[in-house]
């Protein structure tokens, strides 16, 4: 990593000594000296510090939220959606007592990213970089169990409840902890440890990740991304754990649809009326049915429950040939399993007319498409458009919201010391999966850099829901299970 780039201003502090935080590398340990080095994390201390400070974390309003600007601040102060100053700030300072060295980074006015380093001067592997994001999506208070307040940092019946507390704080903490662990523990690192905390990954990262990689080109030399995508969910399988690590995302494609003619009273009938003529050709767009198909994560997700079936059913799901498929239409019950396996055409937003006898002059429509790593997305948009052009319909695509699908490569050192510890009891099941959303991640794939999401904390499938949902919460026991599965394996591949 080349560190003569001129430095950004510091918002705090100087810039980070590359030496004081240095820790002197040694060779590999071994699996012994690996577990000898987790005996001597006092654990019980360290989780209740990182229950506490997910707590305080939960309490910083970072909500980001882009739809709450009027039409002129989203055109010329979109930096208002969201703040993540207060939290970064406090951040730097929980890093700080810990000695820890880091950054921050103003990208616009209240927008921070944050970077902290843990250098070794004997590494031999580009760094691995550990990416959270400080910012949450809104919350709709009326769908909240009255009793809970979404930035409180509450606890109830051994869950911390709280917006973010599964998307994306919990893994921030996680990861704040695992670099103060290296830190005092003195792991010799075969490889800097990077800290990055982002704003702005609910809106699409401009503010952060897009921003950071653009004004830091030398985060793009590291090796490997660590996270989010997956989840750890609860008995998903014939009753086992299934730790899911995203290594894929789908693509996504935002078209803008217009209809446009003259209004007129209701009472007459017109052919072209816009709201009429946009329904009518949204509707062939959303009836296309597009064939299902297997990236390698898929498959290779598939094939991982179907080795593992119990039950009267377990030779069928175990015939070589069908295995994959038979799973794959088991599962794809579940929309978000279905949605690996197709593209999708999403209709989002519908806007038009004002009153009741009036027809309109003009009807609004959002399509948000999601394409799979190999459906390409110039074509995908040249054909809805000529479908809509039957009707005279204008398509834009939506910059902003549209980038291509992306992959990494699973079959690596990383990969398997991540699925080693990730499946912590011996019934569990590690498996790469696809996400059919979108992450930060998009921006390090699409460079090459591998990158594997997966927050590391066994959740049932019902608190999924918490996930840009009501009563998002995390279960203490999960929390501690997690940074404990996710520290050995940042051990492993670090050292
Ligand atoms: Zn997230």
């Amino acid at each position: 990593v080349a560190h003569s780039q001129p430095a950004i201003v510091s918002r705090k502090g100087s810039p980070i000594d590359q030496s004081s935080s240095g820790q002197c590398g040694a060779s590999m340990l071994s699996p012994t000296e690996a577990a000898e080095l987790e005996s001597e994390v006092p654990w019980s201390a360290v989780l209740e510090h990182a229950v506490d400070l997910l707590r305080q974390y939960l309490r910083f309003p970072t909500v980001n939220d882009p739809l709450r600007l009027s039409p002129s601040e989203s055109l010329n102060a979109p930096w208002l959606a969201g703040c993540e100053a207060e939290a970064a700030n406090w951040l730097f300072a929980v890093l700080k007592n810990a000695a820890i060295n880091s950054e921050l980074l103003e990208s616009a006015p209240g927008r921070v990213n944050l970077i902290a380093r843990l250098t070794t001067r004997t590494s031999s592997k580009p760094p691995l970089i550990l990416l959270s994001h400080s910012d949450v999506v809104p919350v709709r208070r009326q769908e909240w169990d009255s009793q809970i307040d979404p930035f409180s940092g509450a606890v109830r019946d051994g869950y911390i409840y709280g917006r973010g507390a599964l998307d994306l704080k919990g893994l921030g903490i996680a990861h704040v902890i695992i670099a103060i662990l290296l830190h005092k523990l003195k792991v010799p690192l075969k490889r800097d440890v990077v800290l990055l905390v982002v704003a702005d990954e609910e809106a699409g990262g401009h503010f952060g990740t897009e921003w950071l990689l653009r004004h830091r080109p030398e985060l793009m030399q590291c090796g490997l991304v660590l996270g989010e995508g997956g989840f750890s969910i609860r008995g998903l399988w014939h009753n086992r754990d299934v730790h899911a690590i995203a290594v894929a995302e789908k693509g996504c494609l935002e078209l803008e649809c217009i209809a446009e003619a003259n209004g007129h009273h209701a009472s007459i009938i017109s052919g072209d009326a816009p709201p009429a003529r946009l329904v009518a050709a949204l509707n062939r767009v959303l009836n296309r049915k597009f064939k299902t198909r297997m990236t390698s994560a898929t498959k290779a997700f598939f094939e991982t429950l179907s080795d593992r079936a119990e039950g009267p059913a377990r030779f069928l799901f175990r015939i070589p040939i069908v295995k994959s498929q038979l799973t794959a239409r088991h599962l794809s019950k579940i929309p978000a399993i279905k949605a690996m396996l197709n593209d999708t055409i999403a209709l989002t937003v519908l806007e038009s007319g004002v009153k009741g006898n009036l027809v309109p002059g003009q009807a609004r429509a959002v399509l948000n498409i999601r394409l799979l790593p190999g459906s390409d997305l110039d074509t995908m948009r040249e054909e809805i458009s000529q479908e809509l052009a039957k009707d005279s319909i204008r398509v834009t695509q939506l910059p902003s919201h549209t980038h291509p699908a992306n992959a990494s490569e699973f079959q690596t050192q990383e990969f398997a010391a991540l699925a080693k510890c990730a499946g912590a009891k011996e019934r569990d099941i590690v498996t790469p999966i696809l996400s059919p959303g979108a992450s930060d991640g998009r921006y390090f794939r699409a460079a090459g850099v591998p990158c594997y999401g997966w927050v590391p904390f066994p959740i049932s499938g019902a608190d999924l829901g918490g996930v840009h949902g009501p009563n998002e919460r995390l279960a203490i026991s999960s929390f501690e299970q997690g940074i404990r599965s996710l520290y050995r394996a940042v051990v492993e591949i670090v050292s």
